[in-house]
């Protein structure tokens, strides 16, 4: 039977291997790999001659643009989402009309507003094209527009459903109730599945209200993520666009102690500016893709203009659940220049 190289105890099913070493789980392997690892990384000392960054000045636009070049931009992003946002809400409102059943009534566990939260982002996507087409990252009153439209379209619902509904006998909705009484019944008259059988629907009473402002927040949270997302792209401020991702180079091997040297180098080359240099130095380590324990991986993103870039690196390590970020072991570098990933 075999026994954790770590801490001697015998493993009796799902071995954590590291090469030809079999430890009792991911604690051990990683007591085993991490030491060696900073050791190494520690220890590597990298010779790497600094590529000059041109001047700011002759690469990038006139200083004059650098004055508030976003002009109307911003402006525009938040009208352009503001109106696809109405239009698809309304949308999504004939869609829920017509199958008799409501998005936002998706909820996990009653008060998680998974339905509200996927409602909220999918009227939202007219601000992450309009963040990304006009190349105009989002501000705070990007965020704020976005979340009151997406709070104020969930109650606006309510009023298209009041104008146009109609009762049993076809009478219209408007001329039976007022607006705050038919908003009272139907916030207070909706009904839970507390369990799989609709026999187990229970109406919510003035529990309901506080489904509704639930609701609400799971709009103006689901438009947030989207706003997040569209302007967590790298953006070069020099030439004012988003920049474009280059690639992603993924290595991985059992040897901590060259994935640690390695790591070092990368990072010597890219302090120095020297791009190609950490590509290649990466590209000699391991196996491509990340299948061993030890995993590094470079990604770029590229000014199309400027030639200005990102370089991210992060470490990861095998896992049961999948592969584990090790936290502040990779680092995030900027520089100009040409990089070939492929
Ligand atoms: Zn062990
Ligand atoms: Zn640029």
């Amino acid at each position: 039977m075999a026994k954790c190289v770590g801490c001697q105890k015998t493993i009796l099913f799902g071995a954590t291997k590291v090469g030809d070493g079999a430890y009792c789980g991911e604690k051990c392997a990683d007591a085993a790999v991490m030491p060696a690892f900073a050791a190494a990384y520690d220890a590597t000392v990298v010779q790497s001659t600094p590529t000059p960054l041109p001047s700011a000045a002759r690469t990038g636009p006139d200083d004059a643009l650098l004055v508030d070049r976003e002009g109307t931009k911003p402006g525009l992003v938040i009208g352009i989402g503001l109106l696809v946002a109405l239009l698809l809400s309304f949308g999504v409102h004939l869609a829920e009309t017509g199958i008799d059943r409501q998005l936002r009534s998706i909820n996990l566990w009653i008060v998680l507003p998974i339905g509200a939260l996927l409602n909220g982002a999918l009227i939202s996507i007219g601000f992450f094209a309009a963040i990304r087409l006009l190349d105009s990252p989002p501000r705070m009153a990007t965020y704020a527009a976005a979340a009151v439209g997406a709070g104020l379209l969930c109650w606006l619902t309510f009023v298209a459903s009041y104008l146009t509904m109609t009762d049993d006998n076809g009478t219209a909705i408007r001329e039976v109730m007022g607006f705050g009484e038919y908003m009272q019944v139907v916030i207070e008259e909706s009904q839970v599945m507390l369990g799989r059988s609709s026999r187990s629907a229970t109406t919510v009473g003035s529990w309901g209200y506080a489904l509704y402002a639930v609701d609400c927040l799971g709009f103006m949270a689901g438009a947030w993520f989207v706003i997040r997302a569209a302007g967590m792209k790298p953006f070069c401020a020099k030439c004012g666009r988003f920049m474009t991702r280059l690639g992603a180079l993924m290595r991985s091997s059992n040897d901590p102690t060259a994935a640690g040297a390695t790591l070092k180098s990368v990072h010597a080359h890219l302090a120095a500016n020297n791009p190609q240099r950490a590509v290649d130095a990466l590209s000699e380590f391991g196996a491509k893709d990340h299948r061993s324990y030890v995993g590094l991986s470079l990604e770029c993103h590229g000014c199309p203009m400027c030639k200005d870039y990102t370089a991210v690196t992060t470490v990861n390590l095998a896992g049961s659940r999948g592969r584990r970020e090790v936290e502040d072991a990779g680092a995030r570098f900027e520089g100009n220049g040409n990089i070939g990933l492929s």
